[in-house]
Protein backbone atom coordinates (compact mmCIF):
# COMPACT_ATOMS: atom_id res chain seq x y z
CA UNK A 1 0.00 0.00 0.00
CA UNK A 2 1.56 3.44 -0.90
CA UNK A 3 0.63 6.75 1.10
CA UNK A 4 1.59 10.03 0.14
CA UNK A 5 1.67 12.50 2.52
CA UNK A 6 1.49 16.13 1.51
CA UNK A 7 2.11 18.12 4.79
CA UNK A 8 4.47 21.12 5.27
CA UNK A 9 5.46 20.72 9.09
CA UNK A 10 8.23 18.56 8.80
CA UNK A 11 7.91 17.08 12.84
CA UNK A 12 4.78 15.90 12.21
CA UNK A 13 5.57 14.67 8.60
CA UNK A 14 8.39 12.82 9.34
CA UNK A 15 6.20 11.15 12.88
CA UNK A 16 3.57 10.19 10.16
CA UNK A 17 5.93 8.49 7.56
CA UNK A 18 8.07 6.67 10.57
CA UNK A 19 4.62 5.44 12.19
CA UNK A 20 3.46 4.10 8.74
CA UNK A 21 6.41 2.60 7.95
CA UNK A 22 6.32 0.88 11.36
CA UNK A 23 2.98 -0.69 10.13
CA UNK A 24 4.38 -1.42 7.12
CA UNK A 25 2.69 0.98 4.37
CA UNK A 26 4.96 2.57 1.68
CA UNK A 27 5.12 6.51 2.24
CA UNK A 28 6.02 9.23 0.48
CA UNK A 29 6.82 12.60 1.62
CA UNK A 30 5.63 15.81 0.29
CA UNK A 31 6.39 18.97 2.50
CA UNK A 32 5.02 22.03 -0.11
CA UNK A 33 2.02 21.85 -2.21
CA UNK A 34 4.18 21.77 -5.48
CA UNK A 35 5.93 18.85 -4.50
CA UNK A 36 2.35 17.32 -3.65
CA UNK A 37 1.09 18.62 -7.31
CA UNK A 38 4.37 16.83 -8.91
CA UNK A 39 4.00 13.41 -6.98
CA UNK A 40 0.40 13.10 -7.52
CA UNK A 41 0.94 13.53 -11.44
CA UNK A 42 3.90 11.25 -11.32
CA UNK A 43 2.27 7.76 -10.28
CA UNK A 44 -0.87 6.94 -8.84
CA UNK A 45 -1.20 6.39 -4.72
CA UNK A 46 -3.62 3.95 -2.83
CA UNK A 47 -4.44 7.00 -0.81
CA UNK A 48 -3.23 10.44 0.32
CA UNK A 49 -3.01 12.28 3.27
CA UNK A 50 -3.65 15.72 2.74
CA UNK A 51 -3.01 18.91 5.32
CA UNK A 52 -5.24 21.79 4.01
CA UNK A 53 -3.09 24.49 5.03
CA UNK A 54 0.40 24.49 2.92
CA UNK A 55 2.20 27.92 2.03
CA UNK A 56 1.62 28.48 -1.54
CA UNK A 57 -0.20 25.69 -3.03
CA UNK A 58 -2.89 24.97 0.01
CA UNK A 59 -4.69 21.61 0.28
CA UNK A 60 -7.95 22.90 -1.20
CA UNK A 61 -6.15 23.91 -4.72
CA UNK A 62 -4.50 20.34 -4.66
CA UNK A 63 -7.93 18.48 -3.33
CA UNK A 64 -10.26 20.56 -6.20
CA UNK A 65 -7.43 19.40 -8.96
CA UNK A 66 -6.85 15.74 -8.11
CA UNK A 67 -10.75 15.44 -8.21
CA UNK A 68 -10.71 16.51 -11.43
CA UNK A 69 -8.83 13.82 -12.92
CA UNK A 70 -9.34 11.11 -10.42
CA UNK A 71 -12.64 10.50 -8.17
CA UNK A 72 -10.96 7.08 -7.26
CA UNK A 73 -7.93 7.46 -4.57
CA UNK A 74 -8.69 8.10 -0.78
CA UNK A 75 -7.95 11.23 0.36
CA UNK A 76 -7.59 12.21 4.16
CA UNK A 77 -7.42 15.17 5.00
CA UNK A 78 -6.07 16.90 8.13
CA UNK A 79 -7.26 19.86 9.48
CA UNK A 80 -5.49 22.75 12.31
CA UNK A 81 -8.59 23.58 13.93
CA UNK A 82 -11.83 21.56 14.51
CA UNK A 83 -13.70 24.55 12.53
CA UNK A 84 -16.60 23.05 10.45
CA UNK A 85 -16.11 25.52 7.55
CA UNK A 86 -12.88 23.60 7.06
CA UNK A 87 -14.55 20.19 7.24
CA UNK A 88 -17.18 21.01 5.42
CA UNK A 89 -15.02 22.76 2.39
CA UNK A 90 -12.65 19.48 2.81
CA UNK A 91 -15.54 16.95 2.13
CA UNK A 92 -17.40 19.40 -0.43
CA UNK A 93 -14.20 19.23 -2.46
CA UNK A 94 -14.43 15.39 -2.65
CA UNK A 95 -12.28 14.51 0.62
CA UNK A 96 -13.34 11.61 1.39
CA UNK A 97 -12.96 12.03 5.70
CA UNK A 98 -10.81 14.37 7.95
CA UNK A 99 -8.57 14.14 11.11
CA UNK A 100 -8.39 16.82 13.31
CA UNK A 101 -4.85 17.93 14.57
CA UNK A 102 -2.99 17.24 16.48
CA UNK A 103 -4.56 13.91 16.56
CA UNK A 104 -3.28 10.30 18.51
CA UNK A 105 -1.65 7.95 16.27
CA UNK A 106 -4.35 5.16 16.10
CA UNK A 107 -6.68 7.43 14.89
CA UNK A 108 -4.77 8.24 12.20
CA UNK A 109 -4.39 4.51 11.15
CA UNK A 110 -7.67 3.28 12.12
CA UNK A 111 -9.17 6.13 9.72
CA UNK A 112 -6.40 4.72 7.26
CA UNK A 113 -7.49 1.06 7.38
CA UNK A 114 -11.07 2.32 7.02
CA UNK A 115 -10.53 4.08 3.92
CA UNK A 116 -8.47 1.55 2.27
CA UNK A 117 -11.43 -1.06 3.29
CA UNK A 118 -13.70 1.04 1.64
CA UNK A 119 -11.52 1.86 -1.16
CA UNK A 120 -11.43 -2.03 -1.89
CA UNK A 121 -14.89 -2.60 -1.49
CA UNK A 122 -14.80 -5.93 -0.11
CA UNK A 123 -16.40 -5.54 3.58
CA UNK A 124 -16.23 -8.64 4.70
CA UNK A 125 -19.79 -10.19 5.86
CA UNK A 126 -17.89 -12.05 9.37
CA UNK A 127 -15.10 -10.69 11.31
CA UNK A 128 -13.96 -12.56 14.02
CA UNK A 129 -10.89 -13.08 16.74
CA UNK A 130 -10.09 -16.45 18.10
CA UNK A 131 -13.55 -18.02 18.63
CA UNK A 132 -15.24 -15.04 18.47
CA UNK A 133 -17.27 -14.35 15.63
CA UNK A 134 -19.68 -11.58 13.82
CA UNK A 135 -21.58 -11.97 11.22
CA UNK A 136 -22.61 -8.58 9.68
CA UNK A 137 -25.55 -9.63 7.76
CA UNK A 138 -27.25 -11.60 10.23
CA UNK A 139 -26.53 -9.44 12.99
CA UNK A 140 -25.37 -12.10 15.42
CA UNK A 141 -22.17 -12.45 17.68
CA UNK A 142 -20.81 -15.96 18.87
CA UNK A 143 -18.26 -16.86 21.46
CA UNK A 144 -17.12 -20.64 21.03
CA UNK A 145 -20.07 -21.24 18.89
CA UNK A 146 -22.57 -19.78 21.93
CA UNK A 147 -25.41 -16.45 20.72
CA UNK A 148 -24.14 -13.81 22.70
CA UNK A 149 -27.07 -11.30 22.69
CA UNK A 150 -26.11 -7.83 22.16
CA UNK A 151 -27.64 -4.37 22.09
CA UNK A 152 -27.77 -2.14 18.73
CA UNK A 153 -24.92 -0.08 20.60
CA UNK A 154 -22.19 -3.21 22.08
CA UNK A 155 -22.96 -4.84 18.48
CA UNK A 156 -21.67 -1.25 16.98
CA UNK A 157 -18.93 -1.08 19.50
CA UNK A 158 -17.63 -5.05 19.09
CA UNK A 159 -17.70 -4.23 15.46
CA UNK A 160 -15.59 -0.94 15.69
CA UNK A 161 -13.11 -3.21 17.87
CA UNK A 162 -12.94 -6.18 15.72
CA UNK A 163 -12.30 -3.51 12.63
CA UNK A 164 -9.41 -2.36 14.83
CA UNK A 165 -8.00 -5.81 16.05
CA UNK A 166 -5.01 -5.78 17.28
CA UNK A 167 -4.72 -2.17 17.60
CA UNK A 168 -5.68 0.80 20.28
CA UNK A 169 -8.67 1.99 19.92
CA UNK A 170 -9.03 5.52 21.87
CA UNK A 171 -11.99 7.06 23.52
CA UNK A 172 -11.99 9.57 20.93
CA UNK A 173 -12.19 7.74 18.31
CA UNK A 174 -15.34 5.93 19.86
CA UNK A 175 -16.71 9.29 20.81
CA UNK A 176 -16.34 10.15 17.44
CA UNK A 177 -16.89 6.89 15.46
CA UNK A 178 -19.25 4.88 17.66
CA UNK A 179 -21.22 7.56 19.46
CA UNK A 180 -20.54 9.87 16.38
CA UNK A 181 -20.07 12.51 18.92
CA UNK A 182 -17.14 15.08 17.23
CA UNK A 183 -17.75 17.68 19.19
CA UNK A 184 -17.62 16.50 22.74
CA UNK A 185 -20.15 19.05 24.12
CA UNK A 186 -20.14 16.56 26.94
CA UNK A 187 -17.44 13.86 28.14
CA UNK A 188 -18.52 10.78 26.87
CA UNK A 189 -15.95 8.34 28.90
CA UNK A 190 -18.21 7.32 31.48
CA UNK A 191 -20.90 5.69 28.29
CA UNK A 192 -17.73 4.49 26.95
CA UNK A 193 -16.94 3.13 29.91
CA UNK A 194 -19.84 1.40 31.14
CA UNK A 195 -20.66 0.17 27.34
CA UNK A 196 -16.91 -1.55 27.48
CA UNK A 197 -18.29 -3.08 30.87
CA UNK A 198 -21.39 -5.04 29.69
CA UNK A 199 -19.09 -5.94 26.81
CA UNK A 200 -16.40 -7.45 28.78
CA UNK A 201 -19.28 -9.05 31.00
CA UNK A 202 -20.87 -10.64 27.93
CA UNK A 203 -18.41 -11.71 25.38
CA UNK A 204 -15.20 -12.24 27.58
CA UNK A 205 -15.95 -12.84 31.01
CA UNK A 206 -17.61 -16.42 31.37
CA UNK A 207 -14.50 -17.26 28.46
CA UNK A 208 -10.90 -17.64 27.87
CA UNK A 209 -8.56 -16.09 26.57
CA UNK A 210 -9.35 -12.48 27.48
CA UNK A 211 -10.04 -10.55 24.00
CA UNK A 212 -11.08 -7.21 25.44
CA UNK A 213 -7.94 -5.32 26.95
CA UNK A 214 -7.86 -1.68 28.51
CA UNK A 215 -4.72 0.29 27.40
CA UNK A 216 -4.48 2.30 30.50
CA UNK A 217 -4.34 6.02 29.69
CA UNK A 218 -5.02 5.77 26.23
CA UNK A 219 -7.98 3.42 25.06
CA UNK A 220 -8.55 -0.29 24.46
CA UNK A 221 -7.45 -3.33 22.37
CA UNK A 222 -8.98 -6.17 20.90
CA UNK A 223 -6.52 -8.82 20.77
CA UNK A 224 -5.39 -12.53 21.79
CA UNK A 225 -2.73 -11.67 23.69
CA UNK A 226 -2.74 -8.87 26.62
CA UNK A 227 -0.91 -5.21 25.59
CA1 LIG B 1 0.28 23.00 7.52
Amino acid sequence: MNILVIEDEKKVALAIKKGLESEHYEVELALTGEEGFFRLSSRPFDLVILDLMLPGRDGTEILRTLRKKDKGTPVLVLTAKDTLEDKILGLDLGADDYLVKPFAFPELTARIRALLRRGRGDQAAKLGLADLEMDLVKRTVLRARQAIPLTAKEFELLEYLLRNSGHVVTRDMLARDVWKETLRATPLDNVIDVHIGRLRRKVDEPFSPKLLHTVRGVGFILSKTAP
